[in-house]
């Protein structure tokens, strides 16, 4: 094995001080090896805190919080210790800002009631005491707004601020509405209409997704009755799955539910899940598939964005593709990227998956998809997404 580098390890002897009460807090420690001890001055005498052994950490509250170290640690026996730098674990913290606010949260009141005892029992203040109220800092503002947005967002849903558009997908040929996909946004009463970019990610995060799903299963499926009968024809709800939805082992169940209490048949109702649904292991996989078994029609989104994994294509009866629309622009734009597309389609086109391209601004891009064989189309040019009342506008009764 080769030698361990020696600046991340250091060694301490029996009785040795590792860091003083007051002391910058510019690491932690990992125990590998011995024994130490935490202690704080109370009224002239030495009090231990909390002893610590092989595999524990300590030293960690300085750097989370950036304060200096309100206790003192000392090695009871000979020590090896593996030095965690503050970086290390900022970069995990960085990835969940709330946590790392959390943490500090909690942190501040560990050291605030630390300080209340010592000031109780006579002694000094700690030495970082001063600065408690720095802790939350202009830093921490993203993970507050967050936290914000999560509770306007719980309110949104008690308050039915949620809204749905619905935009055509059409024929490619004859431009026929063949259905709508229902887009969310929220009619917030501080912040106006605010677009899913904003929230859904947060919604997907917490447990909400799934109460809204239910929220827009029950409006979409209300609406697509509502469309029949303006537009006097068959039509499909295109709905969009978040693989947080998918965890939910009553997704099926509650999805038949709905359909069932509108009348309406799993043939009618497509899912759109994104390939990110691989990376979440079999469960929401088998749900998928129990759904595509009652009928549902399964689509696959933002095709060309992520892995574009073809062997997930496939593993898995997909009824339709929907190509993003970045994939399309760049076809417009790059030779190389229309032969990648070219290349997408036709391998849609040998598995017997239908194809939407979605995000058609322009004649030109509805002609290369015309070119390609591309049945369905979905974008600005046919029509943007828009609240049923003013799509019965747009479209005279009985016809698309
Ligand atoms: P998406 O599923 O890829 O939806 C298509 C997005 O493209 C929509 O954005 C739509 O308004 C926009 N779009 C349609 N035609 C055009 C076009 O011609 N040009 C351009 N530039 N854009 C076009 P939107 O409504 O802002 O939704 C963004 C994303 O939010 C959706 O992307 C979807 O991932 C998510 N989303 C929306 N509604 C829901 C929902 O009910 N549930 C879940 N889980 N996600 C949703
Ligand atoms: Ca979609
Ligand atoms: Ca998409």
């Amino acid at each position: 094995m080769p030698p361990k580098p020696a600046s991340i390890y250091r060694n301490y002897q029996a009785g040795e001080t590792i860091f003083k009460d007051g002391d910058p807090g510019d690491c932690a420690y990992l125990i590998e090896r011995g024994q130490v001890s935490i202690h704080k001055h109370v009224q002239g005498e030495d009090v231990v805190m909390a002893t610590f052994g092989k595999g524990e950490i300590f030293g960690e509250m300085a750097i989370l919080d950036g304060l200096n170290r309100s206790a003192a640690a000392r090695a009871i026996e000979d020590c090896q210790l593996m030095v965690i730098q503050r970086e290390q674990l900022f970069d995990q913290l960085q990835k969940t800002p709330i946590t790392h606010l959390l943490v500090k949260i909690l942190l501040k009141r560990i050291r605030n009631t630390t300080d209340k005892l010592a000031r109780v029992s006579g002694t000094a203040m700690t030495s970082s005491a001063p600065v408690f109220d720095s802790v939350i800092e202009a830093a921490d503002q993203p993970a507050i707004d967050r936290i914000r947005l999560g509770s306007e967002l719980q309110h949104a849903l008690a308050h039915e601020e949620f809204r749905l558009h619905y935009q055509p997908i059409v024929d490619i040929q004859s431009r026929k509405v063949l259905g709508f996909e229902a887009l969310i946004r929220w009619q917030s009463q501080n912040r106006g209409l605010v677009p899913p970019n904003v929230f859904i990610d947060l919604l997907e995060e917490s447990s909400l997704i799934v109460p809204v799903g239910s929220w827009i299963q029950e409006r979409a499926f209300t609406d697509l009755n509502r469309l029949k009968a303006h537009f006097g024809t068959e039509l499909f709800m295109s709905l969009n799955i978040s693989v947080r939805q998918l965890e939910n082992s009553f997704f099926v169940e509650e999805l038949n539910r709905h359909t069932a209490a509108h009348g309406l048949g799993p043939a009618e109702v497509k899912l759109e899940v994104t390939e990110r649904i691989l990376m979440d292991g079999q469960s929401g996989l088998a749900l998928l598939a129990d759904a595509k078994q009652k009928g549902y029609l399964i689509s696959i989104d933002d095709f060309g964005t992520g892995y574009s994994n073809f062997q997930f294509l496939t593993k898995f009866g997909f009824d339709s593709l929907k190509v993003d629309r970045s994939l399309l622009r760049a076809a417009m734009l790059d030779p190389q990227m229309a032969v990648v597309l070219r290349g997408i389609t036709g391998i849609a086109h040998g598995l017997s998956i239908d194809l939407i391209a979605e995000g058609i601004e322009t004649e030109e891009e509805l002609g290369l998809v015309r070119g390609l064989n591309v049945g369905m189309g979905q974008g600005y040019l046919f029509a943007k997404p828009l609240p049923f009342d003013e799509l019965i506008k747009v479209y005279p009764k009985g016809g698309g």
